[in-house]
């Protein structure tokens, strides 16, 4: 399977912070990836940058095989970033954000497309609705709605679980999977490190903008109980992210 991110030696400096520094990973088709770490440890710098908004200071970054600086209109052709606020225009219904996003894509049979992901998202009978009038929940689901219509390769999402009720979070967690069944490369942050078990096929792990493991569930455990027994992924994080140095390397 190719990989359809790839992150070579990304560094990202705010003024003389040191946000990210060198970070390598890649994304294959069909692949999820949790982005895990503690509070300020780049997680959001590292998924702004992916999706193109904050420029890195250094590295490179290929989404599809185009490179997102050089190449940056057919990079983001292919993304979607769904941030952690939900960012909306107010005198906009739910439906005419989709008709919006639909123009700006070039998204083809956008009617019909629209459709089947108001209905999986929930969203049916509040169509005519302005963001005012929309829970939070619901503006989440609303922005990711406008994220999926052009059937993007690669996924970003930042905090995707945090904000909706349990149902919310179960049809979020297969709407999530079914992309990746259908061949999209996903990463996604998040804080909830059940459901990014639940939800992950690969963990990376970020402390102060460095790369402190990167591997599945199974070999973040494993290298934490080096046989001495099974540790769950909060017992392996907590160790993980209390070393300085990598516990886990995968070539990117
Ligand atoms: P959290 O889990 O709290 O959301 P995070 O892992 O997403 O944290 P970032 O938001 O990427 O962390 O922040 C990484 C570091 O960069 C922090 O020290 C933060 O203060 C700093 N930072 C983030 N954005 C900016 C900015 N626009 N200007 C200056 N510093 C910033």
């Amino acid at each position: 399977m190719s990989n359809l991110v790839e992150v070579i030696n990304l560094s990202k400096s705010y003024g003389s912070l040191v946000a990210v520094h060198e970070l390598s990973f890649s994304v294959k088709e069909g692949e999820i990836v949790g982005l895990v770490g503690p509070n300020g440890a780049g997680k959001t710098t590292t998924l702004r940058a992916l999706a193109g908004i904050h420029p890195p200071t250094s590295g490179q970054i290929r989404i599809c095989g185009h490179d997102l600086r050089e190449d940056s209109v057919a990079a983001k052709r292919e993304l979607a970033f769904m941030p952690d606020e939900p960012r909306l225009f107010d005198y906009l219904t739910v439906e005419e954000h989709l008709q919006f996003i639909a123009r700006i894509y070039q998204v083809e049979g956008a009617s019909e497309r629209a459709e089947p992901l108001l209905r999986e998202l929930e969203l049916s009978d509040k169509r005519k609705a302005l963001p005012g009038e929309l829970s939070r929940g619901m503006k989440q689901k609303l922005m990711i709605a406008c994220g999926f219509l052009h059937s993007p390769r690669v996924l970003i999402f930042d905090e995707p679980l945090t904000g909706l009720d349990p149902l919310g979070i179960r049809k979020m967690k297969a709407s999530i999977s079914q992309r990746a069944a259908a061949g999209a490369a996903v990463i996604l942050s998040s804080h909830l490190l059940h459901l990014v078990e639940e939800l992950c096929d690969v963990i990376l792990v970020i402390k102060g903008g460095t790369r402190v493991a990167f591997g599945s569930v199974a070999e973040l455990k494993w290298q934490i109980a080096r046989g001495s027994g099974e540790v769950s992924l909060e017992d392996a994080f907590l160790r993980i992210t209390s070393d300085s140095e990598e516990t886990q390397r995968r070539d990117p």
